[in-house]
């Protein structure tokens, strides 16, 4: 920079010099210096120019040679027009092999502001949600009108997926994903999911079908069992008889079971089956099954229930999942055990449940403990009459009620397991606790 500069001062003293020099011979200074002073002037004029002319020339070539400062910044603007263009073409590359990329994924992605109004959307998005270039801009929940998506969207609790039918093909089953990211922006991702759907159908009507085709001789099968063991003639094999009695009872009860949670997988609850549920009723009911259940084992079995807090549910659904917790919680504690069940609301919401000093169990076996024949000890359940159906009939029970089962456990020491309903769940109206005996 120094040099140039060097050099344009020189160049300006020349011109002086120059000036002066006329001067000497026409002995008339001020004029000479004037002329030369222009002539130098006239220089950077068309110095400034040329420059002019190369950059609206659209600086594809080499600059125009110059020297001195002019030569200095038609290089270094030259030489960064350069380094843009490197970055502009590196920047176009990364940006078509990212629409090529997107373009290809099978899966549709769409970015959306923090309105969840479209900013941008890939191919697949397109044919999957039909969506269409014009559509840039508008809600994504105006396009995509279906109400467990509409919910998930504006629910704002993106950890789970949701599921719906396409938009153009209702045969087609889409699951779809919100990935919020940087300055509340959201990324859709939405995969078609219809073939998993479709098998995981055929799953459930397998199973649905089977527990129904086998219901029918199951029971003709214990009715005859019934009366062969009550006859005479089989006294000499009777203890094998009961055995065989209890064993087909067993297998009467996996399919009750299974049934039972066919029907909670494949129909959704729908308004007709809410109603007011007067929970303090369900847990008296279900607090004398298990003395009942729990017979000679001298158990205390303690119910707390706010007497005023109802829920809006499925009364035999929640009667089912209560029961369950209850009779499991009779099974897997001593003789002489105790078992408290609890209703009570709080700030959280309404919350059933049931706590015993029993066996307990050992916190690895906790996540599992939902999954359908998932037992701690096989052996121990299937004595106590269990069919390791249970826990997954409460935790889906639970599901369509909006509620989750959350599990406590000391080996040795017991088990509390609590049902958490949400606040809108509960009926409106308030109470006291209130405990008896039993
Ligand atoms: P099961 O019919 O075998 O009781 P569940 O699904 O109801 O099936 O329970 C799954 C397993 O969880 C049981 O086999 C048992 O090992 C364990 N379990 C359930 N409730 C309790 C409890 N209150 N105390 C200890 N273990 C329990």
């Amino acid at each position: 920079m120094y040099k140039a500069w060097t050099v344009e001062i020189w160049r300006l003293i020349g011109a002086l010099l120059t000036g002066l020099v006329i001067g000497l011979f026409t002995e008339a200074y001020a004029w000479s210096l004037l002329f030369t002073l222009l002539l130098y002037i006239g220089w950077q004029f068309y110095q400034l120019y040329r420059f002019h002319r190369w950059l609206l020339t659209g600086r594809r070539s080499e600059p125009p040679p110059a020297s001195g400062v002019w030569g200095e910044l038609m290089y270094e603007h030259y030489r960064l027009h350069m380094r843009n263009r490197k970055r502009k073409k590196k920047v176009a590359r990364l940006l078509r092999r990212f629409t090529d990329t997107s373009a290809a994924m099978p899966d549709a992605a769409v970015i959306l502001d923090r309105h969840f109004q479209i900013e941008w959307f890939n191919d697949a998005a397109g044919r999957l949600l039909g969506l269409k270039p014009q559509d840039v801009g508008r809600r994504i929940t105006h396009l995509l009108r279906h109400p467990a998506f509409i919910a998930y969207v504006t629910g704002e609790d993106y950890r789970e997926t949701v599921e719906f039918p396409g938009p153009l093909d209702i045969d087609l089953r889409l699951n779809a994903r919100i990935v919020p990211y940087g300055d509340k922006q959201y990324l859709l991702s939405v995969r078609d999911v219809t073939r998993l759907y479709r098998l995981e159908e055929m799953r459930r009507d397998f199973v649905a079908n089977v527990s129904h085709e086998l219901r029918t001789p199951l029971t003709v099968i214990t009715g005859y069992l019934e009366t062969l063991t009550d006859m005479d003639e089989v006294e000499p094999v009777r203890p094998l008889m009961v055995q065989v009695k209890s064993q087909a009872e067993r297998m009467r009860r996996i399919v009750e079971d299974l049934l039972a949670l066919a029907r909670l997988e494949t129909r959704n609850l729908n308004p007709a089956d809410m109603q007011e549920v007067p929970v303090p009723a369900l847990v008296a009911g279900i607090a004398e099954d298990a003395r009942v259940l729990s017979g000679e084992r001298q158990q205390t079995i303690v119910t707390e229930v706010d007497a005023d807090l109802r829920l809006r549910g499925a009364p035999s659904e929640l009667h089912s999942a209560f029961a369950n917790l209850v009779s499991n919680a009779v099974r897997y504690t001593q003789d002489g055990g105790r078992i408290v069940v609890r209703w009570y609301a709080d700030d959280a919401g309404a919350h059933f449940e049931v706590e015993d000093n029993g066996i307990g169990i050992e916190p690895q076996h906790l996540p599992r403990l939902t999954e359908r024949f998932y037992r701690v000890e096989s052996d121990r359940s299937r004595a106590s009459g269990g069919t390791g159906l249970g826990l997954a009939i409460v935790k889906h029970v639970l599901q369509r009620h909006g509620a989750s089962l959350r599990i406590d456990s000391q080996p040795g020491r017991g088990s509390r397991f609590t049902c958490d309903f949400p606040p809108d769940m509960v009926v409106p109206g308030g109470g006291t606790v209130r405990a008896a005996g039993g």
